[in-house]
């Protein structure tokens, strides 16, 4: 099993991303054998399971087919996650007779966090930082949701992605680690980026006109993506460390400065609010981490980070959020044995988590 995971990194780092089709036939190919191992590493077979679980957006079909992640866990839930992991989630629902909970991927991005700090009780704060959203969130209880903020453009993470790929960085793991890690060797006050936004008193992101930042300072230091890091002479790394660790520094303090906004925002919502959550792939950064634990901290709050393994996608926060909705009641009759397993039926492309703040408007004049 071990081989055919590798198998999809190696196509991931060939092309820059995985081919949808490509991509489908890869996951249709091996989804029997890993929700196999996935039982069997939990000492299961389907009969012992309660329920199903699956992420079903939101995200573009093509998106959600290039995702590939399942996990059995908590000895009831089973979850699968992507077109080809909802197919193959409806029929373990319909052959074996279970229930089927279709799941937010963002809302289980949040909703890890309270699996592993038990003292997380509604209501608080999220922001979840990933490759395709940059999202503040007000989480009043389970399944009401308040949006704050959202990006009017790119997510950080992209950002991250591009400008790893200009400079022409290591991406078998993906680019935020390695910027992450080059950005550790530069200074970061060397290159004069400009913070996105400052005039929008509101709390959205942007981070299209940052990448772009990033890209002309690549071209104007002479900086040639297709030689690698680890052939770059000692000046050409230091030069793309120095933009790395710039990049990063203001990609953040954007971060920085609207969760400070959106707390005030909350707090006059919620007062009993206590935690901040940040979860997301880059909410792994340590870098990320420190600096928000600073600002949560100064207005009074407490900072909660899923492990970086649950910050990046994966199997078990989408267990974890059908768990949560299995207990109050919220799941789907189990499928007709005989479903023609049509997952396009099921897949919900633009899903967006709570309501939008409308008081966000007048504040921000
Ligand atoms: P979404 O959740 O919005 O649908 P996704 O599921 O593709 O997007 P995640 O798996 O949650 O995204 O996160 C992946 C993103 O996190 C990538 O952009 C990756 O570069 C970024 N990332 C992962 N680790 C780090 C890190 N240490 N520093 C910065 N970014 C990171
Ligand atoms: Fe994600």
């Amino acid at each position: 099993m071990q081989g055919k995971i590798i198998l999809i990194c190696d196509l991931l780092v060939k092309y820059g991303g995985v081919a949808p089709k490509m991509a489908e036939e890869a996951h249709s190919q091996v989804i029997d054998q890993v929700v196999q191992e996935a039982l069997d590493k939990a000492y299961m077979t389907e009969k012992d399971l309660t329920a199903v679980a699956v992420s079903i957006g939101p995200g573009l079909s093509l998106c959600l087919r290039e995702k590939f992640l399942l996990s059995v866990t908590h000895s009831s839930v089973h979850v699968l996650h992507n077109a080809v992991g909802v197919q193959k989630a409806r029929r373990i629902a319909g052959g074996f007779n279970l229930p089927i909970i279709g799941i937010h991927h963002m809302e289980a991005h949040a909703l890890v966090a309270r699996l592993i700090e038990k003292d997380l009780q509604f209501p608080f704060m999220a922001l979840l930082i990933s490759g395709g959203h940059n999202l503040l969130i007000l989480a009043r209880d389970l399944g009401q949701y308040i949006q704050l903020g959202t990006t009017i453009d790119d997510a950080i993470g992209e950002a991250y992605d591009k400008s790893a790929k200009w400079l022409g960085l290591d991406l078998s793991r993906s680019g935020g680690p390695a910027i992450e890690e080059l950005a550790r060797e530069g200074n970061a006050k060397s290159v004069n980026f400009s913070i996105p936004m400052r005039q929008h008193k509101d709390c959205n992101f942007s981070y299209a006109g940052l990448k772009t930042q990033v890209r002309l300072a690549i071209e104007s230091k002479k900086i040639d993506a297709k030689i690698p890091i680890s052939s770059a002479s000692y000046e050409d790394r230091l030069s793309r460390a120095d933009i790395a660790a710039s990049f990063q520094r203001i990609a953040v303090l954007h971060l920085e400065e609207r969760c400070e906004r959106a707390i005030e925002w909350a707090l006059k919502m919620e007062p009993s609010i206590k935690h901040l959550v940040v979860s997301g792939g880059v909410a792994s950064n340590q870098y990320v981490r420190a600096r928000l634990d600073t600002v949560v901290k100064k207005n009074g709050l407490q900072l909660v980070c899923p492990p970086p393994w649950l910050c990046t996608d994966n199997g078990v926060m989408v267990a974890w959020t059908g768990i949560e909705h299995f207990r109050v009641g919220r799941y789907d009759p189990p499928p007709p044995a005989e479903d023609p397993e049509d997952y396009q039926y099921d897949i919900r492309p633009r899903w967006p988590l709570g309501e939008e703040y409308a008081e966000g408007r007048s504040e921000a004049r």
